[in-house]
C-alpha cells in the first residue's frame, strides 16, 4: 500500500479529510516497528520532526510527533534532563511511544510515560485539529485529551505534537548486579528500576551509597539489549506476581526476559514456542487480571490475537472512537476488541 510524509499539520488535515471523503483507511506510522495493515494508506511522521519549544527552567519540551527518542535525548541531555522514555529503542518516535503507551524501565520511578504527557494537538478522523493540555504541568479541566490519546494507537486521531513533562537526570546513576533485584529493591531507597533478567538481578538507583548492596556496581545505567527473538511479547501482570510470572516463562523455554519488579510488566522473546503454550501463559495472567500482548508473532498464526480478551472499558471505547472518527478513518480495528 501507499505512504504519504505530510511535513504541517495543515497537509495532515488535508490528506485526513481527502480520506475521509474516499472513505479510505489511513494507518499512522513512527519508525513503523509496528506491522502495518496491507489495505491501509499509510501516514509517516518521518516529516514531521524537530523540537517545537523546549524551556529547560520549567522542565517542559514541546516535540513534533516524528523526533526520534535519540534526537530528544540528546538535547535534553545538554540540560541533564530527561522525558523518561523508552530507554533502549532510539530510533522509534516520540508520537509511536506516545501513541502506544509505551513506558521504559524507568517507570518505576517516575510513572508511566502517560504522567509526562501534558499536551497535545492532535487531528480528529473529521480532519479537525484539536490542542489539549500544553505547557503546564497542572491545567486540566473536562477530558484528560493528553492522556486520551496516550496509547490510543492513533484510534483517535494523528497525534501531531506532544507537550512532555521533564525530570532531571539523577546525578549519581548507579546499576548494581544484584542475586534477587526483587529483595534488593525493597531494600534500597527510591530506586529507580529493577530489573530480572535470564542474566541475573540488576538494581538502578541514583543513591551513591548503592555500593553497600551486594553486587559490582556501574556508575551509569546499564540497561539490558532490546529483546529481538523471533516471537516477541509483553507479559502484564500485578507486580505480587512476577516471580511466578518468571518461573512460568522458564517453563515455557523463554530465551529472554526483562521482568521489572513492583510494575509487573515483563518483556520476553522466544526462538521458538507453541501456540498452545501462549495460551496457556495467556490464561493464567488474564485470569490474574494482567493480559500477554503479542508484539512479533514469527512463527505463530494470525488467527491468535495480539491482545487475547477484550476489555471491560469495550462500549466506552467504541463510543470515544464514535466521537473522534466515526467514519474509522483513523487506523481502524488497532484496539482490542475492534475498536
Ligand atoms: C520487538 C518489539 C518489541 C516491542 N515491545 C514493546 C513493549 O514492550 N511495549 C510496548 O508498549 N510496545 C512494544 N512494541 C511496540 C512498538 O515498538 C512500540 O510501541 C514503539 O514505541 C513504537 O514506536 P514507533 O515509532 O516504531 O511507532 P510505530 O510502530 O510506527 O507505531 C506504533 C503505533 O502508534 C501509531 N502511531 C504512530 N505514530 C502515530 C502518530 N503520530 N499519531 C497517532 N498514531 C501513531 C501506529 O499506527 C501504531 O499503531 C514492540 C515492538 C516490537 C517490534
Amino acid at each position: 500500500m501507499s505512504k504519504v510524509a505530510p511535513s504541517s499539520i495543515a497537509e495532515v488535515v488535508a490528506l485526513i479529510r481527502d480520506a475521509r471523503h474516499d472513505q479510505q483507511p489511513l494507518w499512522f506510522m513512527g519508525s513503523g516497528s509496528t506491522e502495518t495493515p496491507s489495505d491501509h494508506l499509510t501516514m509517516s511522521t518521518e516529516k514531521l520532526v524537530g523540537i517545537v519549544d523546549y524551556q529547560p527552567d520549567d522542565l517542559i519540551v514541546v516535540v513534533r510527533a516524528g523526533t526520534t527518542l535519540a534526537e530528544l535525548d540528546d538535547t535534553l541531555e545538554e540540560h541533564g534532563q530527561s522525558a523518561v522514555l523508552p530507554e533502549t529503542t532510539p530510533n522509534r518516535t516520540v508520537g509511536g511511544v506516545v501513541a502506544s503507551g509505551a513506558s521504559g524501565y524507568r517507570r518505576h520511578r517516575y510513572g508511566p510515560t502517560s504522567n509526562r504527557v501534558i499536551g497535545a494537538t492532535i487531528v480528529t478522523g473529521y480532519g479537525e485539529v484539536v490542542h489539549a493540555g500544553g505547557q503546564l504541568v497542572k491545567n486540566v479541566t473536562g477530558f484528560d485529551l493528553p492522556r486520551l490519546v496516550t496509547g490510543s494507537y492513533g484510534s483517535l486521531g494523528f497525534i501531531a505534537e506532544i507537550s512532555l513533562k521533564l525530570w532531571p537526570t539523577p546525578s549519581a546513576p548507579r546499576t548494581v548486579r544484584v542475586e534477587d533485584a526483587g529483595s534488593a529493591r525493597t531494600r534500597t531507597y527510591q530506586p529507580i528500576a529493577a530489573l530480572e533478567t535470564e542474566t541475573g538481578g540488576l538494581l538502578y538507583t541514583s543513591d551513591p551509597g548503592a555500593s553497600t548492596l551486594e553486587g559490582p556496581v556501574t556508575e551509569e545505567f546499564t540497561w539490558p539489549d532490546p529483546i529481538d527473538e523471533r516471537v516477541v511479547a509483553a507479559v502484564n501482570v500485578p507486580a505480587r506476581l512476577v516471580a511466578e510470572a518468571i518461573a512460568r516463562l522458564g517453563d515455557s523455554g523463554a530465551t529472554r526476559f526483562v521482568a521489572q519488579h513492583g510494575v509487573g510488566v515483563i518483556d520476553v522473546g522466544w526462538a521458538d514456542i507453541d501456540e498452545a503454550q501462549i495460551v496457556e501463559l495467556r490464561a493464567w495472567t488474564e485470569a490474574g487480571g494482567g493480559s500477554l500482548v503479542i508484539h512479533r508473532r514469527g512463527p505463530l498464526s494470525e488467527t491468535l490475537s495480539k491482545w487475547g480478551g477484550a476489555p471491560a472499558s469495550l462500549d466506552i471505547q467504541f463510543r470515544l472512537k464514535e466521537l473522534f472518527d466515526s467514519d474509522r478513518i483513523c487506523n481502524p480495528g488497532v484496539l482490542p476488541g475492534g475498536v
